[in-house]
């Protein structure tokens, strides 16, 4: 317990670095009000006040804390290891992204702000986050690309129900990076009533920081219970890699253990620029979003195209403290496709009638080649996100299988 303590409290260090990544690389204008939130979270992190509302929040509204669940069939299916999934799928509105924004939403409140302020890339941190600002009563605006508000369409209405207003960035590719850039510029136009809220452990310190704290509730839970229903630690953990908010909230409750893990990079459907998102396989360190990472870049440095069937995860950087682990040794990657993704997400779905989310889906299929690998070994995966808001792409693109 207390090594345990000491790992998380002692990375990142006061300027948000671990080992030579992440940091805040930012405009001067930006320094005050990202040290006005680092210092508020630092000072609220250890409040009473702030943890028990958390908690409370948590438990009665978000629907913690999820299950841990053994797929008996799926392992005997695939006849090796065996696998266990955290439902992070079964927390309010579907996916583990509510466990940060909720906190970001709380924080906000506390420091007196009127509205929350993001970038979106296919919408689902947009629709969590105006989730959280719907809760505690904040005004919400959502920069998204304009491609993406046309390729994304159910997630810009749900948004728009939620009260939020979707602002699209309709310059340059007018996708992610486009949206990243004019958030910002909103954001600097008043620093004092606004908050600026980031999806996963990227962007600049402190958010690496805080959004992994914020999720490692997942791993917390995740240990206890697994020990609770097998007696044991489990031999491997893995979860899908975009930014890495989902992995790091798991792997949080087990770095100190002599446990396995595996963040799992969307391999897309090729191994050229442009058609995977495996940045920490393929990447190169840069500075990109505010932090120093390793990152999938073209010759003059810029983000690379990047793709992947879940599009919660095709993210041309990572966050810093996953590559500061794979750096140091401490965790591995792993890899799926996109026709293996679809396939995971079929074979979940008839064997234990869980219908994963194509993100999560490519923890599962890596799982399931590792389990049939290490017969001996128990598997614990993420399942970061539920499928629905997938189902209408798979059908119109893939056969059923017959199962
Ligand atoms: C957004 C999302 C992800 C990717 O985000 P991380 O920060 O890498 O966890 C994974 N799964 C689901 C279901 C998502 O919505």
């Amino acid at each position: 317990m207390e090594l345990k303590k000491s790992y998380l409290e002692s990375h990142p260090d006061e300027n948000g670095f671990f080992g030579k990544f992440g940091g805040a690389f930012i405009p001067p204008q930006l320094e005050k009000p990202f040290n006005e939130i680092t210092q508020a979270y630092n000072k609220l992190s250890k409040s009473h006040d702030y943890i028990s509302e958390l908690r409370s929040i948590r438990k009665h509204y978000q629907g913690r804390p999820t299950p841990i669940y053994y797929c008996k069939n799926l392992s005997e299916f695939v006849g090796g290891g065996q696998i266990y999934l955290k439902r992070e799928d079964l927390n309010h509105t579907g996916a583990h992204k509510l466990n940060h924004c909720m906190a970001e939403g709380l924080l906000a409140k506390y420091l007196g702000k009127k509205k929350l302020i993001a970038e979106t890339g296919a919408g689902q941190h947009g629709v969590a986050l105006a989730t959280a600002a719907a809760y505690f009563g904040l005004e919400c605006e959502i920069h998204m690309g304009e491609v993406d508000i046309k390729k994304e369409y159910p997630n810009v209405v749900r948004m728009q129900i939620l009260g939020a207003k979707v602002v699209p960035a309709t310059h340059g590719l007018k996708t992610l990076k486009e949206a990243v850039d004019s958030a910002f510029e909103a954001y600097l136009k008043d620093t004092d009533t606004q908050m600026f809220a980031i999806g996963s452990v990227v962007g600049p310190h402190p958010f690496p920081k805080m959004v992994r704290d914020f999720q490692s509730i997942v791993g917390f839970e995740a240990r206890e219970q697994f020990i609770d229903m097998t007696g044991n630690l489990p031999d491997m953990v893995a979860a899908c890699v975009g930014g890495g908010s989902n992995a790091m909230g798991i792997f949080s409750g087990f770095i100190e253990d002599p446990v396995k893990l595996y963040g799992v990079e969307p391999m897309g459907k090729g191994d050229k620029i442009g058609e995977h998102s495996a940045s920490l396989t393929y990447g190169k360190e840069g500075v990109m979003h505010g932090f120093n990472s390793i990152m999938l870049s073209n010759e003059n440095g810029e983000p690379a195209p990047v793709h992947s069937i879940g599009s919660g995860i095709d993210y041309p950087s990572i966050g810093p403290e996953h590559a500061y682990l794979n750096s140091i040794g401490r965790t591995n990657i792993g890899h799926c496709n996109d026709e293996e993704s679809v396939d995971a997400f079929f074979k979940l779905s008839q064997h234990e009638g869980i219908i994963p989310a194509l993100e999560s889906a490519h923890a599962v299929a890596f799982a399931m080649q590792y389990a049939a690998q290490n017969p001996n070994e128990s598997i614990l995966v993420n399942l970061s996100g539920r499928g629905d808001k997938d189902i209408d792409f798979v059908v119109e693109n893939y056969d059923i299988p017959k199962k």
